[in-house]
Formats: C-alpha cells, structure tokens, sequence
C-alpha cells in the first residue's frame, strides 16, 4: 500500500503529468468536497409488486449536483469513485441518506423497504456489516436491502461469501443486481444467502422483440423461483413488458412505466398519487405464445 501510495505521491509532483490524469486528480477532489458541501442527491426509483400492483420499495440511486456541471448521473463519476476507493465515502453517505429517508417516511405513515447499491470495494471492506449496523441505526434491518452485482461477486467470491454471509446474518435483505451481465457462477449464487435477484434491464427491454432476451427472462425468473429467490425484473418500460413480466410469474418491476429517478423528498407526494398504468389491451402473448 505504502509503495502505491508513494508511486501516486510521484505522479502528483511529476511536471509531465498528462492532462488525464490532472482531471482525475481535481475530479477526486472534487468528489470529497462534494460530500461536505452536501452536493452529492440521494434519488429514489420505484419498484412493484406485478401481482397487487402495489408499490414494493424503492431504490436509493445517487446524484450529483454539481455547481458548474449540473445534475452529474452516477456512471459518470461512480467507476472512478471505485478505482478511487472513495466509493467507501460514497456508500457510507448513501446509508446514511437511505436510514434518514426510511425514517421520514415512515413518519409519514410510508415505510417501505429501501435497497442501496454495494460495490467491490465496499465488499473488501472487513467492517462493511458494522459499518452499515450503525449507518442503518434505526432502521429496521429487513427494511434495508442491499443490491450487489453479480461482477463485484465475483471479484473475490471468498471474501463476498463472507461478507454476505455476515449481513444476512445481521437480518439485512440481499439482492443481486444485473443479473445475467457478470460471469455468473451458479454454484456461488447457491452458496449464497440472498434474497432477491434483479433482471438486467437489457434483456428485459429486449423481450418484446427478441425472443432470446424472452427466454432468458423466463429462465431466469424460474432459476430464481427454484431457489427461493423472488425476482426483481428492472428496465420496466411499457405496460407489454408489464403483462408479459406477470404473465412469467416475476415477482416485481422497476422502471420508467413507474416512475424515473426522482429527488428523495419528492417520493412521498408520488407515492400517495400513484396510480397503476392503465394495462389496457397489452397483449402478454408476444413473443413467448
Ligand atoms: P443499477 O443499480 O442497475 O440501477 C438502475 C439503473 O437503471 C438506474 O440508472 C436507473 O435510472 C436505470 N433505469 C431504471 N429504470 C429504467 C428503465 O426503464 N429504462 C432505462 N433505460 N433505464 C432505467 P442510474 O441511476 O443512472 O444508475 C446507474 C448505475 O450506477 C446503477 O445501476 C448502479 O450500478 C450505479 N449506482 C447508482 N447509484 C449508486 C450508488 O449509490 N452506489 C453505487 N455503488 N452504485 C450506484
Ligand atoms: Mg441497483
Ligand atoms: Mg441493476
Ligand atoms: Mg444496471
């Protein structure tokens, strides 16, 4: 680590460092002040249940609100967060934001379970299940799921089992998120004490009209279904998808037919209005018939 660091120390003073890497560094400043300056948004994106067509949950998905960039969407800065190691910072400000939101909607007479996204990183870290015990301080622990993909797994299977062995323990939901993007490991994910599994939004954005997305999606729901799982499908856009998706047994959506991403503090005004969509003549017999 000291050599590392010392090799970091070099490229800082080095007067050849390229503009690249003079970016990333102002980029990495940047991002721990964003967090003092309360810059960093704490979205929420909606899943339900296909079945009651009640709202199930909601996803924690963060923002950044940057004074001259704007509204910055996490893919733009969350790889580099990772590389960085600053996403330990980032997800801590995220439970944190997730246990505070849970509260105040619970004041309100709303509490649902809320997931918050977990990366690698976060997974290496031997005090992440205490860590995230007193950020999620309370909450009730069944309230907080969190959402891992099945690459940062795989990462270190070892160290994740162990990880997840630790939180599950601890009463917190798990879900595995993208499913089907990562190297999958069957023999992991049996190993494994989740809760739930998400759908990769491609396949099921896909199914209308790729019979391949169609049959993943259903194979999966019933992979998950064997083995306990109930299956979260995300990229939920149409109300075909929807009667399709329910037609296939999976348990609940996520998606833009809902609802996007929206501010924390507007979540509890869309929830006490919504509605669900007008099904209509949605045709499920598509492409699986
Ligand atoms: P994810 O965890 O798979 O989150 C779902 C992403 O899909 C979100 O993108 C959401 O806006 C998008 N999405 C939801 N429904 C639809 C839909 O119907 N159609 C389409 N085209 N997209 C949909 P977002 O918010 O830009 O986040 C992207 C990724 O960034 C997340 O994917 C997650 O991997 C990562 N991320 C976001 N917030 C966090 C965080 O707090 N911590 C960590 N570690 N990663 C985060
Ligand atoms: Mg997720
Ligand atoms: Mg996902
Ligand atoms: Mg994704």
């Amino acid at each position: 680590h000291a050599a590392k660091r010392s090799q970091t120390g070099c490229q800082v003073y080095a007067p050849s460092m390229d503009a690249a890497s003079q970016e990333s560094l102002s980029l990495l400043s940047e991002l721990r002040q964003a967090i003092d300056a309360g810059e960093l948004r704490l979205y929420l994106q909606p899943k339900v249940d296909l079945h009651s067509q009640r709202i199930a949950g909601a996803e924690a998905l963060v923002r950044w609100q940057h004074p001259q960039r704007g509204l910055v969407p996490p893919m733009e800065f969350i790889p580099f967060a990772e590389q960085t190691g600053f996403i330990r910072q980032l997800t801590a400000w995220m439970l944190h934001a997730a246990a505070q939101t849970w509260i105040d909607l619970k004041r309100q007479g709303l509490a649902l379970p809320i997931s918050v996204n977990l990366s690698t990183r976060d997974l290496m870290d031997q005090d992440l299940p205490i860590k995230i015990a007193d950020l999620a301080a309370g909450v009730p622990p069944q309230a907080l799921c969190l959402e891992i993909t099945e690459s940062a797994i795989m990462d270190d299977p070892q160290r994740a089992l162990l990880t997840l062995e630790q939180l599950h323990a601890l009463g917190f939901k798990l879900s595995i998120d993208d499913f089907g993007t990562g190297y999958s490991s069957l023999a992991y994910l049996k190993q494994l004490s989740v809760d739930e599994l998400k759908i990769d939004r491609s396949f099921v954005m896909g199914m209308e009209r790729d019979l391949d997305d169609a049959k993943i999606v259903r194979s999966t729901i019933e992979l998950a279904h064997n083995l306990g799982l109930s299956v979260v499908a995300e990229g939920l856009e149409t109300p075909k998808a929807w009667t399709l998706l329910q037609t296939l047994g999976c348990d609940q959506g996520q998606g833009y037919l809902l609802a996007r991403p929206m501010p924390g503090e507007q979540f509890a005004d869309w929830l006490r209005s919504w509605q669900p969509p007008d099904l209509g003549d949605a045709r499920a017999n598509t492409v699986l018939a």
